[in-house]
């Protein structure tokens, strides 16, 4: 089921091949029948992840990008609503003529060429799919069917991912919903060649003997997947259990462990798991109820935590909360105020008053596309005295657009895969905060945006102070902007969707560092 943790264990499939230098790639199935997750909502989805290459795919992707650090492609992103769409476009051109075009062979068949076409494309050593939902669900039958066909024609694992719940009452793990599943995978003609059983607490032996049993494998072929403190440890987890050895002798592989790698990765476990220092950070926004919409933002500060031995302590803040009148600091004991994407006006005034706050109080901010275009209109009222001023998303009316929409949106009403999207370059000027961080004078983020900051007000925001710290390479567009007189960063991209735990976002890590130095600064005034 869904919520289990199968794309946390493709990703540790990837990682612990990435550790033998095997070049293994996930492929991701999911039965809906939208085309991509560009159009869903993140309050019930969960958020939606840009590649490079512009697809809006599901956030599983993040996850295998965080883990592996590739950079991954649409094609790898197989949905139900892609694949009926170009059996029926097939159809419609007449390569099916005179048949009846069926869910078996026709649908089936389109999966495993997608699947065929990335292998020829690319040259894996390994292809994880993962095949989202649940067995004896309608809508990944025909997957299942497919790659049960797959396994006819190409060397194939199957890996089944279960669940053991404890009963509290009982005090006893149960493998009656596993067994069920195994009823049905059985039926379906796919055996396992290894279990793997999400559970809380380790899997106990007889709850693996039984789970052996019914799905018809030996016991050593059961792997544990009780809760780790984070989910960067269940690669190392599945190695303590030699899954890692199991899992290449059954592939027929023979290359050993790259060590440097493994022990970098256990080392930035042991400082996510106990870090010297902490920060406290506050994020507002308004899906906080569902934190899976901010997904990318939180594992990033994960990330730049780690690599400055940093735990980050996140607080949720309901953006609209701020939207009451009030003189106090809201921001009492945080470190650091983060504004994420978004879309829509709800909450937006309450984002810009903690920007106002944050700004006052010279309190570390970084701001992230929404985050960006409202430290712009925040400048504009507070600073450059432009009252009223806003992003025309928001009022349509605003007597000063600072945020406008972009050239290049106008006219088009179609909703699908028509943003700004994916990965643009971008130019920072050599006097910015951001060129320092990158290390370098062009930035390469990825978008996902359909407003803009409106260059009409580009010199009268500069001659208050603002600093335009970057922007695309033709200088059209303003990619970052920069407080001056404290650590304040916004960018129209959303560098979080690049970081991975072994390559932190530059921003992020800066962001981090100012958060410390700014704790430390508070410290001294309250000594
Ligand atoms: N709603 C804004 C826009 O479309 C910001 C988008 C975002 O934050 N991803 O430009």
């Amino acid at each position: 089921m869904s919520g289990l943790g199968k794309g946390v264990v493709t990703s540790s499939l990837l990682k612990m091949l990435d550790f033998y230098d095997y070049k293994a790639l996930p492929i991701k199935f999911d039965g809906y029948l939208n085309y991509d997750c560009g159009t869903m909502n993140p309050y019930r989805h969960g958020e939606v992840f840009v590649l490079d290459d512009k697809s809006e795919v599901d956030m599983d992707f993040g996850i295998y990008e965080r883990f592996s650090n590739l950079n991954l492609t649409g094609d790898l992103s197989i949905t139900g609503g892609k694949l009926f769409g170009s059996v029926i476009s097939k159809e419609r051109r007449g390569e099916y003529l005179g048949e009846d075009v069926q869910i078996i062979p026709h649908l089936t068949n389109e999966a495993i060429s997608m699947i065929e076409n990335v292998e020829k494309k690319r040259k894996p050593d390994v292809i994880i799919i993962e095949v989202g939902g649940t067995v004896g669900d309608i809508e990944n039958s025909y997957f299942i069917e497919a790659v049960r066909q797959l396994a006819l024609k190409h060397p194939t694992l199957f890996i089944n991912l279960t669940y053991a719940p404890s009963l509290e009452v009982v005090g006893e793990q149960k493998t009656k919903p596993a067994q069920v599943g195994y009823r049905l995978l059985l039926q379906a003609g796919i055996r396992p060649d290894f279990v793997i059983c999400r559970s809380r607490d380790p899997l106990n032996g007889k709850a693996r003997s039984k789970l052996a049993m019914f799905a018809n494998i030996s016991e050593d072929k059961v792997i544990d997947d009780s809760d780790t403190d984070t989910i960067y440890e269940l690669p190392l987890h599945f190695m303590q259990q030699n899954f890692d050895k199991k899992l290449l002798k059954a592939l027929g592989f023979s290359k050993r462990l790259n060590r440097r790698k493994y022990n970098s990765w256990k080392s930035s476990v042991g400082r996510i798991k106990n870090p010297k220092n902490s920060v406290d950070i506050g994020i507002l926004g308004k899906y906080t109820d569902l934190k899976d919409s901010y997904a990318s933002v939180k594992e990033a500060l994960v990330h730049a935590g780690a690599s400055l031995d940093t735990g980050v302590k996140i607080h949720w803040i309901e953006s609209s909360d701020l939207e009451r009148e009030s003189s106090k600091n809201q921001f009492e004991g945080l470190n650091g105020i983060l504004v994420p994407g978004g879309f829509g006006n709800r909450g937006t005034e309450g984002m810009i008053r903690g920007i106002e706050q944050a700004r006052e109080n010279q309190i570390p901010y970084l701001g992230l596309c929404l985050g960006m275009q409202l430290m712009a209109v925040e400048y504009a009222r507070n600073v450059a005295n432009l009252n009223g001023a806003n992003s025309t998303e928001f009022d349509p009316k605003t007597k000063y657009d600072i945020i406008h929409l972009l050239l290049s949106q106008k006219g088009i009403e179609s909703k699908g895969g028509t943003m700004r999207l994916g990965l643009w370059k971008c130019r920072l000027s050599n006097n910015s905060r951001s060129r320092t961080l990158y290390g370098s004078n062009i930035a390469s983020e990825r978008h996902r945006h359909r407003y803009e900051f409106n260059n009409k007000y580009r010199k009268k925001l500069e001659a208050k102070g603002l600093l335009v710290a970057g922007t695309t390479l033709d200088g059209k567009l303003v990619e970052f902007i920069e407080w001056k007189d404290s650590f304040g960063i916004a960018t129209q991209s959303h560098p979080e969707l690049r970081s991975r735990l072994e390559v932190p976002a530059p921003l992020f890590k800066g962001f981090i560092e100012a958060a410390l130095s700014y704790k430390r600064s508070q410290r001294k005034i309250s000594a």
